[in-house]
C-alpha cells in the first residue's frame, strides 16, 4: 500500500480539542457558553444514533446541548413554531433540524426558516448564496471536514485539478464551492456524466459522495492523487452469519490505496470529521453573533 491514510477519527479529535479550548475562554473571558440546539422529529433509529453522538460531543466539548425530540406525527406548524422559538433564544448559537424529515413534512421551508446566523447545517438558501458568491457563509459540516482535512495535508490546495463525484446539496455542490475557493479547477462529475472514469483520471484531488459502495477502483484514480471519500455503504460482511453487515465507501480502499498518495478509510475518515465541524460551526457562529473574532483553522 502506497498511500498516506488520512486518519479522520485522529483528525477529527484535535479539532474538537481546538473547540474545546475555544469553548473555555469563551466561558472565562466573556462569560458565554456556546449553545447547540437539535431537533428530532420521529424515530428514525440512524438519526436518532446520530443525534445522540452529537449531543454527547457537543457537552464534551464544554457547550450547552439542547435536544428537541418530536413525535413523528407533528405538524409542520409546530416544527416551525419550534424553529422560531430557537430562533429568538439567546443561549441557542446553532440550531440543527436532523434530516431526512418524515415525508408529510416541507423540508425546504423549515430549513430555511432557520435564522441564516443559526444554521450550523449551513443549508439555508442565504448560506448556499453567501458560500456560491465567495463571502462569509455557515459552510455544510460534511464538505467542510473534507476541505480541513485536504488542506492538512497538501497546505496550499491552489491550481490542483479536483473532481467531485456526486452533486447533491449537502455534500457535492458545497464542496465543488470550498475547493473552487481554494482555488482548485473543479469538475463535478454525476449520473450522467460521459467516460467518468477518464474524468476521475485527470484529478489531483477525487471527492466521491455518491452513495454506491466500492464504485471507484484503484484504476481510475491518478497515481499520487488524494481521494476523499464521502460515501458511507452498508454491505453484508463476507464469511460472516447472515444479517452482520459492514460499512464501505464509495471507493474501493485497497486498490485506491495502492495509486492514491492520500486516502480517508471508511469507517475513520469523513464521518468523524463531520461531527467535530457541527461543533466548529457552532463555536464560529457564536463568535459571531457576539462580535469576537473567528477562530482560525476552523472555518472555510
Ligand atoms: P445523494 O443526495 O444521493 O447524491 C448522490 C449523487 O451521486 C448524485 O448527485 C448522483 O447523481 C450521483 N451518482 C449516483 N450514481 C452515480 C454514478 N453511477 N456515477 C456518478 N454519479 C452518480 O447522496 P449524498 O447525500 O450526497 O451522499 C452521498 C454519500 O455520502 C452517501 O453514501 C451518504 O451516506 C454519504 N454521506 C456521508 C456523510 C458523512 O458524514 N461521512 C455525510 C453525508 C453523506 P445525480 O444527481 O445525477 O442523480
Amino acid at each position: 500500500m502506497a498511500a498516506t491514510i488520512i486518519d479522520g477519527k485522529a483528525f477529527a479529535a484535535k479539532v474538537r480539542g481546538q473547540v474545546a479550548e475555544h469553548v473555555t475562554r469563551l466561558k472565562e473571558v466573556h462569560g458565554l457558553t456556546p449553545g447547540l440546539a437539535v431537533v428530532l422529529v420521529g424515530e428514525d433509529p440512524a438519526s436518532q444514533v446520530y443525534v445522540r453522538s452529537k449531543g454527547k460531543q457537543t457537552v464534551e466539548v464544554g457547550m450547552a446541548s439542547f435536544e428537541h425530540k418530536l413525535p413523528a406525527e407533528t405538524d409542520q406548524e409546530t416544527l416551525m413554531a419550534l424553529v422560531a422559538q430557537l430562533n429568538t433564544d439567546t443561549s441557542v448559537h446553532g440550531i440543527l433540524v436532523q434530516l431526512p424529515l418524515p415525508a408529510h413534512l416541507d423540508e425546504e421551508a423549515v430549513l430555511n426558516a432557520i435564522n441564516p446566523a443559526k444554521d450550523v447545517d449551513g443549508f439555508h438558501i442565504s448560506n448556499v448564496g453567501l458560500l456560491g458568491t465567495g463571502q462569509k457563509a455557515m459552510v455544510p459540516c460534511t464538505p467542510l471536514g473534507c476541505l480541513m482535512m485536504l488542506r492538512e495535508h497538501h497546505g496550499s490546495l491552489s491550481g490542483m485539478d479536483a473532481v467531485v463525484i456526486g452533486r447533491s446539496n449537502i455534500v457535492g455542490k458545497p464542496m465543488a464551492q470550498l475547493l473552487l475557493g481554494d482555488s482548485c479547477t473543479v469538475t463535478i462529475a454525476h449520473s450522467r456524466t460521459k467516460d467518468l472514469p477518464d474524468v476521475v483520471r485527470r484529478a489531483d484531488i477525487v471527492v466521491a459522495a455518491v452513495g454506491r459502495p466500492e464504485m471507484v477502483p484503484g484504476d481510475w484514480i491518478k497515481p499520487g492523487a488524494s481521494v476523499i471519500d464521502v460515501g458511507i455503504n452498508r454491505v453484508p460482511a463476507p464469511g460472516k452469519s447472515e444479517g452482520n453487515t459492514r460499512l464501505v465507501g464509495d471507493c474501493q480502499f485497497d486498490s485506491c490505496a495502492e495509486v492514491a498518495g492520500a486516502i480517508t478509510p471508511v469507517p475513520g475518515g469523513v464521518g468523524p470529521m463531520t461531527i467535530a465541524c457541527l461543533l466548529a460551526n457552532t463555536l464560529t457562529a457564536t463568535c459571531r453573533a457576539a462580535g469576537l473574532p473567528e477562530p482560525e483553522g476552523l472555518t472555510a
